[in-house]
C-alpha cells in the first residue's frame, strides 16, 4: 500500500536489524486519515471473502482494525492481554511468547461473543516470528469459528512469521513488507 510505505521509508525509525519503531504514526500516536486508508484498503482486498467479524490484539492492532471494521460493516473483536492464568469457563485462554519484548501473557477472548458461525478477519500492526498471529488463531478455533485471512500493516519479510502462517494455509496480505532493517535503513519489497 502506497501510502504506508511511504510513510514508513519516511517516518520509521529502524534501530537496529530487527526493531522497527513506527511510534509518529501508528503505536504511539495515531493518524486518523492514514488509519481510515489503511481501513479501506483491508476492505477492499478482502471483501468479498464472507468475514463476519474483525479480530485484533491489544492494543497497537485496536486502531487499524476498528476502520477496518468499519469499512466493512462488521463489529470488531479485541483480544485481551493479560498476565494472570486464572482460569475462567467463559473465556477462551491461550499463553503467547513475545519475542520482541521477552515475555509472556495470556491471550483471552470471552467466549460468548464469537461461535462457529463467524468468518474472521485477523488485523494487527506488526508480523515477525508470527506469535500473536498464531495465537490469536488458537483462540478463534477453539470457538470453532473459521478464519478468512490475516491483515498485517507491518511485515517483516525477513522474520519467520509469514512462512509459519502460510504452512498453515492461511492467506496474509501485508501492506508493506520489509526485506531489511539495520540503524537507519528500511529496505521494502516490490509489491
Ligand atoms: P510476532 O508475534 O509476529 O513475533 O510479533 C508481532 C507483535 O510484536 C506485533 O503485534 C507488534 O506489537 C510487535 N512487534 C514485532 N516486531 C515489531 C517491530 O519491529 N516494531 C514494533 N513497533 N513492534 C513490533
Amino acid at each position: 500500500m502506497k501510502l504506508l510505505e511511504e510513510r514508513v521509508l519516511k517516518e520509521g525509525n529502524a534501530l537496529n536489524e530487527n526493531i522497527l519503531k513506527v511510534d509518529g504514526f501508528i503505536n504511539h500516536q495515531i493518524d486518523p486519515e492514514l488509519m481510515q486508508a489503511i481501513g479501506e484498503d483491508f476492505a477492499e482486498h478482502f471483501k468479498d471473502s464472507g468475514i463476519t467479524k474483525i479480530v485484533t490484539i491489544e492494543s497497537s492492532g485496536i486502531a487499524p482494525a476498528l476502520m477496518t471494521a468499519h469499512a466493512m460493516h462488521v463489529p470488531l473483536l479485541i483480544l485481551k492481554k493479560s498476565p494472570s492464568k486464572v482460569l475462567n469457563e467463559n473465556m477462551y485462554q491461550t499463553i503467547v511468547t513475545s519475542y520482541t519484548k521477552g515475555t509472556s501473557y495470556e491471550l483471552t477472548l470471552a467466549s460468548h461473543l464469537i461461535s462457529e458461525r463467524d468468518h474472521v478477519l485477523i488485523i494487527d500492526d506488526f508480523l515477525a516470528n508470527g506469535e500473536a498471529a498464531t495465537g490469536a488463531i488458537r483462540l478463534i478455533r477453539k470457538a470453532h469459528a473459521t478464519i478468512a485471512g490475516v491483515g498485517i500493516l507491518i511485515e517483516k519479510s525477513f522474520q519467520p512469521g509469514r512462512a509459519k502462517l502460510e504452512e498453515q494455509g492461511f492467506s496474509i496480505y501485508s501492506q508493506v513488507r520489509i526485506t531489511k532493517l539495520d540503524q537507519g535503513v528500511i529496505e521494502l519489497m516490490e509489491q
